[in-house]
């Protein structure tokens, strides 16, 4: 069974905006998209031209830093951007419901409200460090479940949740989509679920290159799925999802000597990360720091508030993520440079 069976019924014949580019005619006199003919003189980057709907050098770039066959790639406007369109496409308004983790990301509730659809959480325990029980996360599953999302590492808590993706994902066949959402794991030094793709027809991975590539600004995120879920996602997708500029930093941050940047930027902030961690679980105002795979660690304090004031007064901003079930006094606090991090310390001190 395709896993694009779960996907909306009455978007099984949906026709997508036939645009310009996508007619895939080429020509070197461009009169079908209602385009400038000229670029302005201050503009060396031809922005007078719509980009391509999945601008191939990118989607090579991407596919090949993933280690995924390109069929299978879709990218767009951040993982953020992919999520939304997983609801929209596969959950049906006012029926169908997702489920997922607490606490976890907060676009997964967003959205699902946005689309019409329940987001069923199971919530987790900072007692047990948010182990995650897979059969709990089934028994919220029912015949209307289309998604299961799993953040790993997850955000705000910094937990992975890897070891479950093949058995969730086996026990999901032909119910709901597994959706891993991976845009943290460069932090992790584990490999990606995307390397079970090939096992599970059903296993969704969202990559992106706003935390670890440096590049939040770009809005460059992607969707690896079958290769039947990615093209349904790059049909009920905007027109033209990727701004020339944006994707053409992105290229840039996908050479070799940027990935070795990037390579020694995640290496910095995985030290920065212990030692951050240390410092504050050393602190008599801090009662715990949760073990971090991500490049953020939790911490709770004795005071939640009153630890995000001393930052603040610093000028430093903090996460408060203490509305989250279970997170009282909770902050959640990036892993910055040596400098900043040394600031929050004092800060704090
Ligand atoms: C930051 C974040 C994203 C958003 O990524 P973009 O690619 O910038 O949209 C997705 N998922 C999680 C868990 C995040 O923390």
């Amino acid at each position: 069974m395709s896993p694009l069976a779960r996907a909306r019924p009455d978007l099984a014949a949906f026709v997508p905006y036939a645009s310009a580019r996508r007619s895939g005619l080429v020509g070197a006199i461009r009169l079908n998209a209602n385009e400038s003919p000229w670029a302005d003189d201050g503009d060396p980057a031809a922005l007078n031209r719509y980009p391509d709907p999945q601008p191939l050098a990118l989607r090579s770039d991407l596919a090949t830093l993933y280690g995924v066959a390109e069929d299978r790639l879709w990218t767009g406007r951040g993982s953020d951007e992919a999520i939304d369109l997983l609801l929209r496409g596969f959950c049906r308004a006012g029926r169908d419901n997702v489920v997922g983790l607490a606490p976890s990301f907060g676009m997964y509730r967003i959205g699902a409200q946005l689309q019409g659809a329940e987001y069923r959480a199971l919530t987790l325990s900072p007692d047990d460090g948010f182990a995650l029980d897979p059969e709990r996360l089934l028994a919220r599953v029912d015949a209307d479940t289309k998604l299961v999302v799993l953040c790993s590492p997850n955000n705000p808590t910094g937990e992975l949740h890897h070891e479950v993706v093949g058995f969730l994902a086996e026990a999901l066949a032909g119910r709901a989509l597994l959706v891993v959402d991976e845009a943290y794991i460069e932090f992790a030094g584990i490999p990606s679920a995307a390397a079970l793709l090939d096992r599970y027809d059903n296993l969704v991975v969202l990559r992106t290159l706003s935390k670890a590539h440096a590049l939040a600004g770009a809005r460059i995120g992607s969707l690896i799925a079958h290769p039947d879920v990615a093209r349904f996602i790059g049909r009920i997708a905007a027109p033209y999802p990727l701004p020339l500029p944006c994707v053409a930093a992105a290229i840039a941050a996908l050479e070799p000597a940027a990935l070795e940047r990037t390579r020694a930027r995640i290496a910095t902030l995985v030290g920065e990360r212990r030692q951050l961690a240390d410092a504050l679980a050393a602190r008599p105002d801090v009662r715990t720091v949760w073990p971090s795979a991500a490049n953020f660690v939790l911490a709770r304090f004795a005071d939640g508030p009153a630890a995000l004031q001393r930052a603040l007064a610093a000028g430093i901003v903090l996460r408060d993520v203490s509305a989250q079930p279970g997170l009282t006094d909770c902050l959640r606090i990036t892993v910055g440079s040596p400098y900043e991090n040394e600031a929050l310390l004092e800060a704090l001190a």
